[in-house]
This record gives C-alpha cells, structure tokens and sequence, in this order.
C-alpha cells in the first residue's frame, strides 16, 4: 500500500488513475443501467470517468470525467446540506439518521416507523427533505441550481427536462410514499407538487469534474475553494460537515452502505445514474461515473474504482 507524499502527487494520482480506468474496463457487461425511469434505459452502458480534486486546489481526471451524467439521489446529499443550512437541527423531528438496510424505494420500514423515514438519502427520507425545502422555497428547483451553480461556478448547470419528465410521469411508488407520509401527518404539500420539484432535483446533470468540486466543502471543514480570484466561501458549519459525512458513511450507498464501508471506508453517496461521489475529509473528494449498476444500484465500476483508489492511496486512514 502506498501512501502518497505532496511532492509525490501529481505523477502519481495522475498514473493511479489511469491504472484504476485500465482494469475496471474488465468489469464492464456486469451491471445494467437503470431501465425503472425509462429515460434513463437510454445512457450508453460502457462508460467510465473518474475525477479527484484535492484541497491544495489540484484536480486530476481520467476517461469520460467531463461527461455529464445524471445525478438522480446524489442530489439527495444537497437537498439534506441545504435543509441542514435552512432549518437545522429541527429536520431530524421529521426523518431519522439510522441506515435503512433496505432498498432506496422501500416502502416497509413506513408502515412500522409511522411515517417517519429512516434516514434522508433513502427515497422517503428525501422526500420529506424536498417537502420541507418546497415549503420554505417558492421556487425550490431554482433555488438548488443556484446553489449548485455557485459551488460548481457553472452558471450553465441545470436539470434534464426529458428525464425529469419521464421519471415524473412513472413516479407511481414515490408518490405512494408521499401519500403513506402524509397519512401519518409527515408531509405538508400536495405530494404532485413535491414530486415534480423532486423530479427536476434528481435530474440535474454535473459531470464528474463538476461533482469532486461541488462538493469540496465536505472534505474542507464545510469551506468550498475560492477559484478565479474568488474568497474560499465557508458554505456550512464545520459541524454539521463532520455530521454530513457520518450520514454519508452509515447511509450513503442505500442497502449496501455496511459494503461500501468495509471495501472503500469513506463517506460516499450513490445514485442510480451511475455516480458516485466519495469525500476523503483533509484530502480531497473523488467523483467516479459509470452507468452500469448492481442489484442495489450502486455503479459496479465506480465502487471498484473507489475500492482501488484507497487501496492504492491509503486516503481512507488519512484523518
Ligand atoms: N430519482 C430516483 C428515484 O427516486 C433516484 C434513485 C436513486 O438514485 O437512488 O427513484
């Protein structure tokens, strides 16, 4: 194992990474991509991109990293940052912070629970974000593209119409899920309103380069780099970016969250796009894409690739 010195970096994390794209090509033909949200059936499969950005500023990419890629529930992580930002502490009254243990659409734990969701990455949890987010803003889709424009410094981000449309109009079991909540009194809007906002929040579209900057701030005590002559920016309190990233080790890769931190032991969030972004607190954060996904669909590459990346960099023993 290898750990990588300042001076040592560059050559390497660049070497590393074309390492890592050369032997994951193997892997692929092992997952599918996602086909439930019919828009989604069309991505081409063998695709793999992979971007680091480091808190020194540095950046390094291989493979399809300047591709955008839809995000799906790696939006979830800046809904919850912005619910953090918006209402604090008074958000775990309507979701917990438990790992499910269950599948991201899953409707059981409900039923038990009384409506209230098991953590905020699994769907009902970012559901009951986006209703509290919705209530607060009277234009919910625009205020999160500002947000993720600002951290992206791309004033061109935006969502994809067509695949918010065709997840929206297929969206039968997270509709379910609103209206079981708002049975127990845990949901405030009319559920089709929440829904198209979640709809359009889901596909929003970065690339991989985009992501590991977007969220840098989760690897730098919540400030996000000043670039092009901009102040570093303190976008969330040091505190709840040490609590963001405990919620994305325990409840980051849905049912799989105990896996992924056994092979990778980094906070992580997944996305049925085939993304995946990891934060490495004090080093950097890696944005990994690869559309095809495993039965609990998280991306077969993108989770080796992690995988290897800290096997090669040790990053996952750094504080
Ligand atoms: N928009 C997707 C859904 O609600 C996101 C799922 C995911 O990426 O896990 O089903």
């Amino acid at each position: 194992m290898q750990t990588l010195t300042p001076s040592a970096q560059a050559t390497d994390l660049s070497t590393i990474l074309e390492q890592i794209h050369t032997e994951a090509q193997a892997l692929f033909g092992q997952g599918r991509v996602a086909s439930y949200i019919p828009a989604l059936a069309e991505v081409a499969p063998r695709q793999f991109g992979m971007a680091v950005a480091l808190v020194d500023g540095s950046t390094y990419s291989v493979g399809h990293a300047h591709t955008p890629f839809s995000l799906q529930s790696i939006t979830k992580l800046f809904t919850f940052v912005l619910a953090l930002k918006t209402v604090g502490d008074n958000l775990w009254q309507r979701v917990g912070r438990e790992p499910s243990g269950a599948a991201f659409n899953s409707m059981v734990q409900l039923e038990t629970e009384k409506g209230i969701p098991r953590n905020p990455f699994i769907n009902a949890g970012a559901l009951v974000i986006t209703d509290i987010l919705t209530t607060r803003y009277a234009h919910l889709d625009y205020a999160l593209l500002g947000a993720l424009r600002r951290l992206t410094d791309d004033p061109d981000l935006s969502w994809n119409a067509r695949i918010a449309r065709s997840e929206r109009e297929t969206a039968h079991r997270n509709m379910a899920l609103a209206y079981f909540m708002k049975s127990y009194g845990n949901f405030v809007n009319e559920p089709e309103l929440v829904l198209d906002n979640y709809c359009r929040q889901c596909a929003t579209e970065m690339s991989c380069t985009q992501l590991a900057q977007a969220t840098m701030f989760l690897a730098n005590g919540g400030r996000d780099l000043g670039r092009d002559g901009q102040q570093d920016e303190q976008f969330l309190a040091a505190d709840d970016a040490r609590r963001v990233n405990a919620l994305m080790l325990t409840c980051g890769a849905y049912d799989a969250a105990g896996d992924f931190a056994y092979r990778i032991g980094l906070p992580v969030k997944t996305g049925v796009g085939g993304g995946i972004v990891a934060i490495a607190p004090g080093v950097g954060t890696i944005a990994v894409w690869a559309p095809e996904l495993d039965a609990k669909g998280n991306s077969v590459l993108g989770a080796f690739a992690l995988e290897r990346l800290v096997q090669l960099t040790a990053w996952n023993h750094t504080p």
